[in-house]
């Protein structure tokens, strides 16, 4: 029987199995896939606090590191189910089924792609899912952001304070975000909207060097130069296999607050997959410090 069962082995994941262990509990932290999460496929991180430059692999392996010298136990399995049980919580996976007294949620999430094949080859070479944190590598660049909800918006306000030129490309000729961000952006001199348009393909073989854009109404295709492509079309959770222990929001992602407490006592959501405004490494470790230490208070009222 573990004390804490961490599902998913990203940054808020393994910062929750840091903070468990350090307060003496009996911590697993089941990953899917690679531990580390989302971060693993970032060259360079220059954004999380006291470390100025580092690869989101090494990142992910001193948190990987710090856990396990501390004792956490690793499992690769996808949990395809918790059941709540009489003063506990069964983990299952295809392998074996994890006995744990409380449960922390920390599935992140993966960003909606274009779906065009050149877009996979070149993430981290132009392509991008996260302008906050890749936006200044572009300072001076033409860049062009996809997409029509307040992330895009944002995105490409953020963006050009940056870039030299910033293509805000949409399908609709409408936005759906807030129309106070539109009208700000209609105001920025580098910000030009290429509105009922679809991205047909990325052009570079090592690097984005442009882009061909399909115009909805006229049907025809042309192109655009661009050294940045920042996809920003919605984020897909992970938690509909947790939909009948806790409340989930409309887009899928776990109603937790700041306190990352769930609907269900003695389940926590730390994380990318909770509702949040900011989905960074920082809010990640922060809501894992929260969530861990909420799990140790809960096992001690227990
Ligand atoms: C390309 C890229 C670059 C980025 N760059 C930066 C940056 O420079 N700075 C910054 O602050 N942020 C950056 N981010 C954002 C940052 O990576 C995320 O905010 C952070 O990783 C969130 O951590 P998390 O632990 O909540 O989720 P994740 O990192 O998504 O980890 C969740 C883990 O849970 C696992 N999982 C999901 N479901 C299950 C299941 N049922 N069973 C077992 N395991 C499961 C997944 O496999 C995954 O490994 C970047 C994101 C991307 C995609």
């Amino acid at each position: 029987m573990y004390d804490i069962g961490i599902i998913g082995g990203g940054t808020a994941g393994m910062t929750a199995a840091i903070y468990g262990q350090r307060a003496g509990k009996r911590t697993v932290i089941i990953e899917g896939t690679n531990f580390g999460g989302q971060i693993t496929s970032s060259t360079n991180v220059e954004n999380y606090p006291g470390i100025a430059s580092v690869s989101g692999s090494e990142f992910s392996m001193n948190l990987l590191d710090q856990a396990m010298k501390l004792g956490a136990e690793t499992v690769v399995d996808q949990v395809s189910t918790v059941t709540k049980e009489e003063g506990m919580f069964v983990l299952e996976t295809s392998e074996k089924a994890y006995p744990c007294r409380s449960v922390i949620l920390a599935t992140g999430v993966t960003h909606r792609h274009l779906g065009i094949e050149k877009e996979e080859k070149l993430v981290g070479a132009g392509v991008s899912y996260c302008a906050t944190c890749d936006g200044a590598f572009f300072r001076d660049r033409d860049v062009a952001v996809i997409g029509g909800g307040n992330t895009a918006l944002q995105d490409a306000e953020f963006l050009s304070n940056y870039c030299r030129k910033v293509y805000l490309v949409h399908r609709r000729d409408e936005f759906r975000g807030e129309k106070s961000l539109v009208k700000r952006l209609e105001e920025k001199e580098n910000v030009e909207f290429v509105l009922s348009a679809t991205v047909k393909d990325i052009l570079g073989e090592s690097m984005v060097e442009g882009l061909i854009l399909h115009n909805k109404k006229t049907e025809e295709d042309f192109q655009i130069e661009v050294s940045g492509v920042f996809v920003a079309i919605g984020h897909i959770p992970q938690n509909d296999r947790f939909k009948e222990l806790v409340e989930l929001d409309e887009g899928g992602f776990i109603e937790a607050k700041e306190d990352c407490l769930t609907s269900c006592p003695g389940v926590f959501a730390a994380g990318d997959c909770r509702t949040k405004e900011v989905r960074q490494l920082t809010t990640a470790a922060a809501d894992g410090a929260v969530a861990g230490l909420a799990a140790c208070k809960y096992l001690a009222g227990e």
